[in-house]
């Protein structure tokens, strides 16, 4: 009985380990959110430059405005005329200022795109494993199940079919074979020495309470549901 509540327990345990397992990955999670920040900073550093390079360019309209007012002899305070010269200069300055921000995004804006392409072709071949993973989880829990059931089910029959005599048996065995005195039958072979049983005797077995013993090692058999 003791072996069957062992592997009951670990097909339990096992299950509600698959079962967590199958509800994500953390690691392809922090690989999606790694990726979507990536590609939140591109395009925020995108609109950035767009936004500098429409200032420069609108300024530089300003600048060649003044420029040809400055040009156009009609005004003659020198003063003034100083005043318009130093606005210019002070636009052509900020205009360098600008297009230098924008060269500096563009060049951060080819490091990320080159990193978010990177991480991307990372995260399209993490998604495809974990589909893999997925459906290899999914199809443990099913086999899982089965054994889950059948063990739930040997338990009660072992409980049920060990009365004072066959407990002896199972005990005797017990103490003869290892500590293992049951066996899974597997189609109609012992699970433990492989011996095939014969069919008439599974047939049998299949409709009464008796307990099934390999004929060659003599470790009691659980039958399938
Ligand atoms: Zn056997």
């Amino acid at each position: 009985m003791h072996e069957i509540d062992s592997l009951y327990d670990k097909v339990r345990r096992r299950i509600l380990l698959l079962n967590k397992a199958v509800e994500g990955s953390t690691e392809l999670e922090s690989l999606r959110e790694e990726v979507d920040s990536i590609e939140q900073e591109l395009q925020g550093t995108r609109t950035e430059q767009q936004d500098l390079e429409l200032e420069s360019r609108s300024l530089t309209e300003r600048i060649r405005e003044s420029e040809s007012n400055l040009m156009s002899g009609e005004l003659h305070n020198p003063r003034e005329l100083e005043a318009l010269q130093a606005n210019i200069d002070s636009m052509k300055e900020h205009r360098t200022d600008l297009e230098n921000r924008s060269v500096e995004r563009l060049v951060m804006v080819d490091s990320l795109q080159a990193t978010f392409e990177k991480k991307q072709a990372a995260l399209v071949q993490a998604e495809e494993e974990w589909t893999t993973r997925k459906s290899s989880i999914e199809s443990e829990i099913d086999q899982r199940k089965k054994e889950y059931l059948y063990l739930k089910r040997a338990r009660e029959q072992v409980a049920e079919a060990l009365s004072e005599e066959n407990l002896e048996m199972y005990e005797h065995l017990r103490r003869r074979k290892n500590g293992v005195a049951v066996a899974l039958l597997e189609d109609e072979n012992c699970g433990a020495c492989h011996t095939q049983v014969a069919v008439g005797i599974l047939n049998n077995i299949r409709y009464s309470d008796e307990l099934l013993s390999c004929p060659s090692c003599g470790r009691i058999l659980l039958t399938e549901i």
